[in-house]
């Protein structure tokens, strides 16, 4: 047994401290009824906590990670860029880098406005969309998360076409009133959502791949038909890559599907590891964000040229190979898990989209936030225990996805693959 004496301690100064002992609720372990661990260290794909424990992660960050903990490069670009200067509050020229390499790659990006986190990415995303085309409402999907602004704090209410409500107090009902809710990947119910509201919708804001209910991909018909809808009506498509920019594949989830929104925001995978968002695309919608338009959008620290550098150095070590990569870990992982889980009886579905990894424990087809319910949430919670002890961090949810990173080797997986036998035999039991 592992000894969390350490975390445990730490945990209930933190709990003194923090309210719930952490700055970002899912930190805090609860749907896996225990107390966090607390890290110290990373490195490529191992992680140690503070009792010394070690672990192969597949959390990375929540997605940041993608060339795994301390890449050489990326930390020598940091401590360069730390030597000269942190921040400036004035133009540098890692902002232009940063935004070639990002327009090179990604279809829908024209121009772009770099943010601290994917929060202010979506937030700002929708006010740019509500001002350039004078209307209100929003339609988001159930289960999908777009970082806590008020107008995306929104699940549903019952049915099709249901008018929000808010999920947490503090969300006025003024505001959570204009966002419409249907089941991800219903397209149908899209559809009757823009025969009623269609000319009062400024936006429909999408995850291309859902990685917030777990991984969730998008039936072939879904985002081609948002596209179509977004423009037969004028409204604003946006794709939230936050969590599959860079992930899903070299020119995000737009390129691998082919289709093209007219905004996207995106976060994580862009700063390696430090502070960051985005939201880009159409210029001629770009171009209303002040100074070069009227609608305004600001940020002492955007732009932060550590961030800049981090995010270079990043995107930089990204190839298409390196999708390939991903790709055949994955299959290995997927394999293997899928081999532990018959092996033992264990109700399974496997999603993947290039470098996100969602297990459910469920048989059923997971294809939206209903289906992912359908895990058996007591089977996760002790399936996150029992792997923790063999050494293997994951998402401490069933609604978030694996991630995969370029430091993750095969034999990373071999040993994730044996860990899964190990835990599901007592499991099963
Ligand atoms: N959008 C998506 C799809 C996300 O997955 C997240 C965070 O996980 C966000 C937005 C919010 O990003 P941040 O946590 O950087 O505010």
């Amino acid at each position: 047994m592992r000894s969390y004496e350490k975390s445990k301690a730490a945990f209930v100064e933190a709990v003194d401290l923090m309210p719930g002992g952490v700055n970002s609720p899912v930190r805090a372990f609860k749907s896996v009824n225990l107390d966090p661990i607390f890290m110290e260290s990373g490195k490529g794909a191992m992680i140690t906590d503070i009792d010394g424990n070690e672990y192969i992660d597949y959390v990375l960050s929540w997605g940041p990670l993608i060339l795994g903990h301390s890449e050489p490069k990326v930390v020598q670009a940091i401590q360069e860029q730390a030597a000269k200067a942190t921040s400036f509050g004035a133009p540098s020229l890692s902002e232009n880098e940063l935004a070639k390499l990002v327009m090179d790659r990604v279809p829908g990006v024209e121009m772009i406005r770099f943010v601290s986190s994917g929060t202010e990415a979506t937030m700002s995303a929708l006010r740019l969309a509500r001002g350039y085309t004078g209307r209100d409402k929003i339609l988001k999907f159930e289960g999908s998360y777009h970082g806590h602004g008020d107008s995306l704090l929104i699940k549903a209410g019952s049915g099709v076409a249901t008018l929000g409500l808010p999920d947490s107090p503090g969300v006025p009902a003024d505001i959570a009133k204009n966002t419409l809710t249907v089941a991800y990947n219903d397209l149908e119910a899209a559809k009757i959502v823009f025969e009623k509201f269609g000319s009062e919708l400024a936006a429909v804001i999408v995850e291309p791949v859902a990685g917030n209910m777990g991984v969730v991909p998008p039936k072939p018909e879904f985002l081609t038909g948002l596209r179509e809808l977004t423009e037969k009506h004028g409204t604003v498509l946006i794709f939230d890559e936050v969590m599959t920019g860079f992930r899903v594949d070299y020119g995000c989830a737009q390129g691998y599907y082919g289709v093209t929104p007219d905004l996207t925001t995106l976060g994580k995978v862009i700063g390696g590891g430090l502070p960051v968002g985005a939201f880009a695309g159409k210029r001629e919608i770009m171009e209303n964000i002040a100074p070069a338009g009227p609608i305004y959008q600001a940020g002492t620290l955007s732009g932060n040229p550590l961030a800049m550098t981090a995010g270079r150095a990043t995107l930089e070590q990204l190839t298409p190979d390196s999708y390939e990569y991903f790709k055949n870990l994955g299959d290995q992982l997927e394999e293997g898990f899928r081999a532990a889980a018959t092996k033992f009886n264990i109700p399974h579905t496997v999603n993947r989209a290039g470098s996100m990894i969602g297990f459910f424990f469920t048989n059923e087809n997971v294809v939206d936030f209903e289906s992912a319910k359908t895990s058996d949430l007591a089977l996760f919670a002790e399936y996150f225990k029992l792997m923790a002890e063999e050494g293997i961090f994951l998402p401490p949810s069933q609604f978030e996805g694996l991630f995969l990173s370029t430091a993750h080797t095969e034999q990373h997986i071999a040993k994730t693959v044996a860990a899964f036998h190990t835990v599901f035999e007592k499991l099963a039991r």
